[in-house]
């Protein structure tokens, strides 16, 4: 099969137009959103545009330590607009119409608060008999009453707690994670425009147990990567041409989004504990191709000088394709291993 490119014309964030004439972009209205709004809550929303207005800046001075690149100089203004914005984007909404189960996405959007409900139903039934004896008067309004019964209440409720969690653990989600496009957010590189959506990172917060706001560092972490990687200015005023960057192999430019993504996680975990965990759980249920710069320099020593340097040469080459890449990674690893030995 052939490498897919990163900005091809069947990726949704290719566009350069948003709206009635681009319906394929995002998509408003449908059933599934509805149903989706509810599960996931529109506060949500709000969680979502706090999360952004907290980070943004300290998320983009992390960026520009570690890709050595800026977005601003005297000369070029180069704007990067965020929206928090509603709806789906187009593949997911196609994939939802596909495999959305009701029940499936009830369980995973309200996990956590069942898996307190599960936890609380196990210390109540340790306590159970103490409770009866010690009280024999509570005002229990649940007919006959023994203390076999209220144990064989709890019992119940419980196992069809587990039964749920079971039926539908977070892999019932395995065709969403498929998708080989960002879907929690975008960053529409013709138009130098990031999305947030609002209700994917609100169902997705709650599925894999990540807070709303941890979830939307990473998702402006990897979205803003990729703006910094394509339009940021190296030292000598270079940018990733547009076309150029559009036409490169998905493994490299998701690769390089997830690298620096990982590296904000990691330097930003000193104010906010949890970011490399979210990092952690959400690269795990990401496609394959998202995952391939795991491979690139693991545990060397200048790790971060390897992949900017391969990153700058990688731009000025023109060079697309991962095999290419990882040549470029190689020598770099070589170099900085001569020079530290
Ligand atoms: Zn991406």
């Amino acid at each position: 099969m052939p490498a897919q490119i990163f900005g091809g014309s069947d990726k949704f964030y290719a566009a350069a137009t948003i709206g009635p004439d681009a319906p394929l972009s995002i998509v408003f209205h449908s059933q599934t959103i509805a149903k989706l709004q509810e599960i996931v809550g529109e506060e949500a929303r709000g969680l979502v545009s706090a999360a952004f207005k907290r980070w943004n800046v300290r998320v983009r001075e992390q960026l520009r330590r570690a890709t050595g690149l800026k977005l601003v100089d005297e000369t070029t203004r180069t704007q990067i607009r965020v929206i928090v914005q509603d709806g789906l984007p187009s593949p997911l909404a196609v994939a939802l119409d596909k495999h959305y189960e009701e029940l499936a996405f009830w369980v995973l959007g309200h996990k956590s608060i069942l898996e307190a409900t599960k936890s609380g139903l196990d210390l109540l039934n340790k306590r159970t008999d103490f409770i009866l004896s010690r009280y024999p008067n509570l005002e229990l309004d649940v007919g006959p009453s023994s203390i076999e019964i209220h144990h064989e209440k709890i019992r119940y409720a419980r196992l069809l707690i587990e039964s749920l969690l079971k039926r539908f653990p977070t892999d019932s989600l395995k065709q969403i994670y498929a998708i080989e496009q960002d879907i929690l957010g975008a960053y529409f590189f013709r138009r130098g425009e990031i999305h947030l959506y609002w209700l994917v990172i609100g169902l997705f917060s709650k599925a894999l147990d990540i807070s709303v706001e941890d979830m939307t560092v990473i998702v402006l972490a990897h979205e803003l990567a990729h703006a910094y990687t394509h339009l940021g200015l190296d030292i000598d005023g270079n940018t990733w041409s547009t076309d150029r960057f559009a036409g490169t192999d998905l493994a490299v430019v998701e690769g390089l989004a997830e690298f620096y993504t990982e590296q904000v996680a990691k330097a930003l975990d000193g104010d906010h504990k949890n970011l490399q965990d979210a990092f952690a759980k959400m690269s795990d249920k990401s496609p394959d191709v998202y995952r391939l710069f795991k491979t690139w320099a693991p545990n060397h020593r200048n790790v971060g000088e390897v992949i900017r340097q391969s990153m700058i040469e990688a731009r000025l080459r023109q060079v697309s394709d991962h095999a290419t890449f990882l040549k470029i990674v190689e020598s770099a690893k070589k170099q900085f291993t001569a020079t530290s030995s």
